[in-house]
């Protein structure tokens, strides 16, 4: 996908104004050290987002592209797991209560 045909989600940031911003390329909390989103992150992003469950998921899947894409680049021979780190990024972002951060 090039700059021009590239939906505008993927050019905004990642969330980084809350208390757990991601430490990037690691995608780690900066604030708790664990793998991010981190609960607390995932809490103020549904807060964020309210009722707006689509546009987070929409967000959270090009935040998941730019993680792969960063991850991939600090580790290359290592094969991503690509459910994990789908659950990780956007399979909480639904309806329903948040499950454990993996
Ligand atoms: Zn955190």
């Amino acid at each position: 996908m090039t700059p021009a045909n590239r939906p505008p989600v993927f050019d905004r940031p990642p969330p980084r104004s809350h208390p757990h911003p991601p430490i990037r390329p690691l995608w780690l909390c900066r604030t708790c050290a664990a793998p991010w989103p981190c609960p607390a992150a995932r809490l103020h992003l549904r807060h964020t987002f309210g009722l707006a469950a689509a546009d987070l998921s929409i967000l959270m899947v090009a935040v998941l592209h730019e993680a792969m894409t960063d991850l991939h680049a600090l580790n290359p021979s290592v094969d991503p797991d690509l459910p994990g780190m789908f659950a990780r990024f956007v399979g909480w972002t639904g309806r329903g209560p948040l499950s454990p951060a993996r």
